[in-house]
């Protein structure tokens, strides 16, 4: 029984599952090994694996579980009663009434902490005590002074809830409730303490239960007799008992769904370990509400292991009030692998992601990796950029980092932006600083692409265009015919936006006609290639329409 069991790395999916098998142990300080392709470890680490199983996702996502919004009001309570209420105000009032309503009332009754209470061994009537917190309102008589002794009653009658809540018993399993259904349900469902109709009650036992006696029972038993093959690890196996229907959205759980199709489906069973192992698939994930995201680095598990282990640090940052699943994290985690190890040799990276119940694929090639560490500058300058459309507020670093992960170029987002910067200057909060950082990073993305071969790549395209577009824009200006140059950005963006180079040079004919100076150089020199027009031109009008007035902050502040 106390032989080694050596996992070995597979399809994504199972990978994940091992990476979370992985966290779990060594969170709770047990001892495994990794190697290059596999893991190792002694069986004697699933004894109270259950515990292991659940510590793991309370201590990582403790701060964004139920639990944890109904104990750190204790803070609130203990400020209160320590300045005997001198300093509650009105607002004191209306925190303390939302949290009763939005938090206390509505968990402590929910139908997941209800059928846990059973199990939590106390004397305290939690459902009682939820019954006698009530909010307290003014009437149109009273001052704020005269709810004050109601106040007190209700703080204390608070903080019994909490204190309840808080012990290492109604923790474990009221904290557990929260990750079963806000993260474990996104990787699986149906089996154990998430089918339908649990005859178990005990969370803790079920999972035991379910996974581990099968495990311990096949490690012991005589293999050379039995005449299957394990899907994933290829091991043999004594019958199809295990399928893998119970993981979301891959495909295997069509079983579930349509008891027609089993048969067609009964070639694709596991052996009791690798299910296990399956179970732990949302312990590798990491999950910001429904979506979560998974690295899947083939390059070697340690590799994988630390790239989740960055993201997920990232993602579930202490204290951060906003968390969310955009390719932020991805790309402070890829940054930081740069300055920790100049020599981190860039491989293509496989990101999984789940969103709206389904898994999504992106693969980030060397050359975006490598684009985005060396555009590091200009992309955080972008950080707080952002526009308004429809009353809805853009963030152009998103925006920028989920085009070029999805490899498509900037151009919609730069034609987008001098649009706006023309037409509804007020709703944009970027400068033209920001601005030329993206079509730069456009330009450095599309030379990686391999276009604009025919153009000098020491030149800086971006900023001859930029320049020119900016003096043609001070000769108006010296003519006072500036007012001119709105409806002439507006032809120039149009013949952009169709690519019709014809129809740019006419409007620029005339216009430097008008100034009596010759076409620049640089503008010729866009003619010869259709993405350096392109780039040379959106440069070339945003410099023309620089410093547009702008009520709203001045035309070059970066305040959201
Ligand atoms: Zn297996």
């Amino acid at each position: 029984m106390s032989e080694n069991i050596r996992l070995y790395m597979e399809d994504w999916l199972y990978n994940s599952g091992i990476v979370g098998f992985y966290n779990i142990l060594k969170e709770s300080e047990d001892e495994v090994t990794i190697k290059d392709n596999y893991i190792e470890f002694n069986p004697k680490v699933l004894e109270n694996f259950e515990e292991k199983y659940f510590n793991y996702f309370i201590n990582i996502y403790e701060e964004t579980l139920a639990w944890h919004k109904i104990v750190s009001f204790e803070d609130f309570i203990k400020y209160h009663e320590d300045t005997d209420l001198k300093e509650f105000s009105s607002n004191s009032l209306d925190s303390l009434n939302k949290y009763i309503t939005d938090i206390l009332k509505r968990y402590i009754k929910s139908n997941s902490y209800v059928a846990a209470y059973e199990l939590i061994n106390s004397d305290v009537d939690i459902l009682q005590l939820e019954k006698d917190i009530t909010t307290i309102k003014l009437n149109k008589t009273q001052k704020l002074e005269d709810v004050l002794p109601e106040v007190k009653t209700t703080l204390s009658k608070i903080y019994k809830v909490i204190d309840y809540v808080k012990s290492d018993e109604a923790k474990r399993y009221l904290a557990a409730k929260n990750v079963i259904y806000n993260i474990i349900k996104n990787a699986w469902e149906g089996v154990s303490f998430l089918n339908r109709q649990p005859k178990e009650k005990d969370i803790y036992v079920d999972y035991r239960q379910y996974f581990i006696p099968p495990v311990m029972e096949y490690l012991g038993s005589d293999k050379k007799k039995f005449k299957y093959n394990c899907f994933t690890c290829d091991s043999e196996m004594k019958d199809f008992k295990n399928d893998l229907s119970f993981l979301n959205a891959t495909g295997f759980d069509v079983a579930r769904k349509t008891s027609h199709v089993w048969d067609f489906n009964n070639d694709v069973a596991v052996c009791p370990i690798c299910k296990l192992i399956y179970s732990c698939v949302p312990a590798g994930f990491t999950y910001v509400y429904d979506n979560g995201i998974y690295i899947n680095d083939n390059s070697s598990l340690s590799n994988a292991i630390e790239a989740n282990k960055k993201i997920k640090s990232e993602i579930l940052k202490k204290h951060e009030v906003t968390r969310s699943l955009t390719y932020r994290a991805l790309v402070k985690s890829i940054q930081e692998q740069f300055t920790e190890n100049m020599k981190y040799e860039l491989t293509d990276i496989q990101v999984v992601r789940y969103e709206n119940s389904k898994y999504r694929f992106n693969i980030l090639t060397r050359d975006i990796l490598d684009l985005i560490h060396k555009s590091k500058n200009s992309l955080n300058s972008l950080i707080s950029a952002g526009y308004k459309e429809v009353n809805t507020y853009f963030n152009i670093y998103d925006l920028v980092i989920d085009s070029l992960f999805n490899t498509q170029n900037l151009f919609l987002i730069i034609h987008k932006l001098l649009i706006y910067k023309l037409s509804t200057p007020n709703d944009c909060y970027f400068n033209g600083l920001q601005l030329f950082n993206v079509m730069n990073i456009n330009d450095k993305f599309m030379r990686g692409l391999g276009y604009m071969e025919k153009i000098d790549s020491e030149k800086d395209i971006v900023k001859d265009g930029n320049m020119q577009g900016y003096f043609l824009r001070k000769e108006y200006k010296e003519k006072k015919a500036e007012s001119k140059l709105s409806g002439i950005a507006y032809r120039l963006l149009n013949a952009l936006k169709v690519n019709s180079k014809d129809m740019f040079m006419d409007t620029l004919l005339n216009c430097y006609l008008y100034v009596r100076k010759p076409v620049p150089q640089i503008i010729l020199e866009g003619l010869k290639d259709d993405v350096a027009f392109k780039t040379i031109g959106y440069a070339f009008v945003s410099g023309l329409i620089e410093g547009k007035e702008n009520t709203n902050n001045g035309g070059d502040s970066n305040v959201k």
